[in-house]
């Protein structure tokens, strides 16, 4: 011990001494001086158990599969068939760099920006949304990390624990675990090919005498993940219910402009009661790795939400809203969209045939008229479990329909918004076989 600490003998055997006394050390002739057991613990303290950490907090985990999934999305190699991204080969690079050369030159960059959201963008975002019949002022706009934010925020502020959501079944998934995480129970309202099956809620909903409270969360445009859009009537008989119950609707457009159709015009552009918030995302038209999405509802609800936003992260990342907002204003937004959108169209119409090709003896789909999905649902029970990972294998990577859901079902999205044709085709005629020996 002398030698390895370089200290004097005699230092260490009055150090032992010390420490015997206390009974720290113990010696025997037989087993020489030896540190006693229990002191260990004072010397050594155990690692930390962690694992009783992991699983405390608000934030409930995703299921597993979908783990698997987000982890599976970035292996080389793999064919993406249910992604809900767009292709990345369609990013517009050349109005990205021009754009981003210009910022670079400006300080409002560097710096925090309003919580609520650069004026700019709020400004730019409120003259595309009175285009579409919504009459907003940029007051009553808050710009946030993108949608699955705004949802967050909705739900830790604006919703008791304990009320409840009534949803599409089935719904997008990451938004059902956010409502989930805030300990809101969530009613599963099934669909038909107009939208929500409104007759199903129940018809002692509603916000008259409860004490927990009612809200409605739909995305009635390009439905993730059935590709569904609610037909104009069934969102008047949406908006009468909901008046008249008192149950406020948050309205998820996050595949609103791309339609490939006139458009059905959104519940918040006919709602006349305040009772709609809106939500839209840049993630689906230009690019999710922007992290831009907004709300829309009344200043009192953009002041509490910003409030807690700021709270949160500060406000939305400076140089992504600049970049979304200069898109918007230079007109490249709106040419892109045409593009993207002639683009997905293409890809749904090949994508229709090569599933009629493959599935049609043993499947059954609707057509969407935008967005990227196709939500196929066999006529036989198959084990999803069981697809999935067959699937993986053979390198194809499936969103199975159990995710969206909170009752078994037989069903798979399908994107064709990530892979182009060939790809598409190559995927779908390894998954027919894959199906196909599963089924037997
Ligand atoms: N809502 C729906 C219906 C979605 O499909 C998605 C993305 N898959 C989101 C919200 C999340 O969008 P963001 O990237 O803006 O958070």
């Amino acid at each position: 011990l002398a030698e390895l600490f370089e200290v004097n003998r005699s230092t260490v055997v009055t150090a032992m001494e010390e420490l015997a006394s206390y009974g720290i050390l113990k010696g025997s002739r037989k087993a020489g001086t030896q540190i006693s057991g229990d002191t260990w613990s004072l010397i050594l303290p155990k690692s930390l158990d962690w694992g009783k950490y992991i699983n405390s907090g608000t934030f409930k985990a995703n299921k597993h599969i979908l783990q698997m999934i987000n982890r599976l999305e970035f292996e080389p190699d793999i064919l993406r068939l249910s992604t809900g991204e767009t292709d990345p080969r369609l990013f517009p690079h050349a109005p990205w760099r021009k754009i981003l050369a210009q910022l670079s030159k400006k300080n409002t960059v560097f710096n925090y920006l309003e919580a609520s959201g650069s004026e700019k963008l709020r400004m730019a975002i409120a003259e595309r949304m009175g285009r579409r019949g919504i009459a907003v002022s940029p007051s009553r706009i808050l710009i946030t990390s993108g949608s699955l934010q705004a949802l967050q925020l909705i739900s830790v502020c604006l919703i008791k624990k304990k009320s409840v959501v009534y949803v599409e079944a089935p719904s997008y998934l990451q938004s059902l675990r956010i409502f989930q995480s805030a300990d809101i129970t969530l009613k599963g309202i099934g669909m038909d090919k107009k939208g929500m099956k409104l007759w199903k809620i129940p018809p002692a909903a509603g916000n008259m005498k409860q004490e927990n409270m009612s809200f409605l969360y739909t995305i009635p445009t390009n439905h993730n993940p059935t590709g569904i859009t609610m037909t104009l009537d069934r969102r008047k008989d949406l908006m009468d219910f909901c008046v008249k119950k008192q149950i406020p609707i948050i309205e998820d457009a996050a595949y609103e402009e791309l339609c490939f159709e006139e458009a059905v015009p959104s519940l918040k552009a006919i709602d006349k009661n305040g009772i709609v918030i809106y939500l839209g995302t840049a993630s689906k038209t230009l690019a999710p790795g922007l992290r831009v999405g907004w709300l829309i509802a009344s200043e009192p609800i953009i002041q509490r939400l910003s409030d807690a936003k700021m709270q949160m992260d500060y406000g939305t990342s400076s140089l992504s809203q600049l970049v979304f907002s200069e898109f918007l204003t230079s007109g490249f937004y709106d040419k892109h969209l045409a593009a993207l959108r002639k683009e997905l169209l293409l890809r749904r119409d090949s994508a229709l045939m090569i599933l009629e090709k493959n599935f049609s003896d043993i499947a059954s789909w609707y057509i969407p008229k935008g967005g990227f999905y196709i939500w196929l649902t066999f006529s036989k029970k198959i084990s999803s479990e069981k697809l999935f990972f067959s699937a993986a294998k053979e390198k194809i990577l499936l969103n199975p329909g159990n995710i969206y859901d909170f009752r078994p079902n037989n069903s798979l999205r399908i994107s064709y918004s990530y892979l182009n044709c060939c790809e598409f085709a190559e995927a779908v005629q390894k998954l027919a076989i894959i199906v196909r020996s599963i089924m037997k």
